[in-house]
């Protein structure tokens, strides 16, 4: 999409409609996968991500286990149809080093001492990118960790923030990403105040970097509660499925 002249309007509201700190709307759906051992769906404004997990299980190949717990796999990929000009579906630099990033943000939660010798891995997939992935695919692997059994030490979340038109505001999307100034994604986990991934793109001063920073803190802790209910969700469907 070609560059809008602004960013916010008079009023000081988004492209979208939102105010500076309102998160896009937000869809979670826990087990959506037959064949998975863990899985969820998310969408976050025009994001539609799915993430499935596998495991503990034997390593293959048999070298990378590790005698003293789990090793945590990630992979982080986006559709070819996910984006308006058809992506190729081959690994691009890009989603390669997002993979990792997922997984240095999810590993600080998981207790893999608990599975030496195994391996726990997580696909997710883009199907439709709006900005603000990484932070969506990492809720969604989360989700689906938890749905797998995977003990965590908490659920972990993402979000961004950043800036557009000279101020700040929380979990831009794709042109905000693109035409903005700056974008803070931050990953944590809420119940421990624990933050497993802070990166930022573009240039802010040190108080709107701190500002962005618990922007972010705050939309994370919101997308936490609908993570719980998300899960709980589940568990109150296979309960009344039992009682019929
Ligand atoms: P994030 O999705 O975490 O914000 P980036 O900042 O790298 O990651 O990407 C921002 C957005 O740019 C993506 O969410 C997506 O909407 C868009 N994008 C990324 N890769 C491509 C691509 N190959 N073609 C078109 N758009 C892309």
């Amino acid at each position: 999409m070609s560059k809008p002249e602004k960013l916010l309007d008079k009023k000081g509201l988004r492209l979208d409609g939102r105010k500076l700190d309102e998160l896009r709307p937000i869809k979670m759906e826990v087990g959506v996968l037959n064949n998975a051992d863990g899985s969820a769906y998310l969408e976050q404004g025009k994001n539609k991500v799915l993430a499935a997990v596998y495991g503990p299980k034997e390593v293959h190949p048999k070298h990378l286990a590790l005698a003293d717990r789990a090793i945590l796999r990630c992979r982080y990929h986006m559709a070819p149809f996910s984006v308006e000009e058809r992506k190729s579906p081959a690994p691009s630099r890009r989603e390669i080093e997002l993979s990792k990033v997922i997984r240095e943000a999810l590993e600080p939660a998981v207790f893999l001492e608990y599975y030496p010798r195994t391996a726990i891995d997580i696909f997710i997939e883009i199907l439709q990118a709006d900005g603000g992935t990484r932070c969506a695919g990492i809720t969604t692997a989360a989700l689906a960790l938890a749905d797998a059994g995977v003990p965590m030490r908490d659920l972990v979340v993402a979000c961004a923030a950043g800036k557009v038109d000279g101020k700040l505001a929380l979990d831009l999307m794709d042109l905000e990403d693109k035409y903005g100034e700056a974008d803070v994604p931050l990953a944590m986990m809420p119940g421990i105040n624990a933050v497993t991934l802070l990166q930022m793109d573009g240039s802010l001063t040190l108080e709107e970097f701190q500002k962005a920073v618990k922007m972010a803190m705050e939309g994370c802790k919101q997308i936490y509660e609908m993570q719980k209910k998300a899960l709980k969700a589940k568990y109150v469907a296979i309960k009344e499925e039992i009682q019929e």
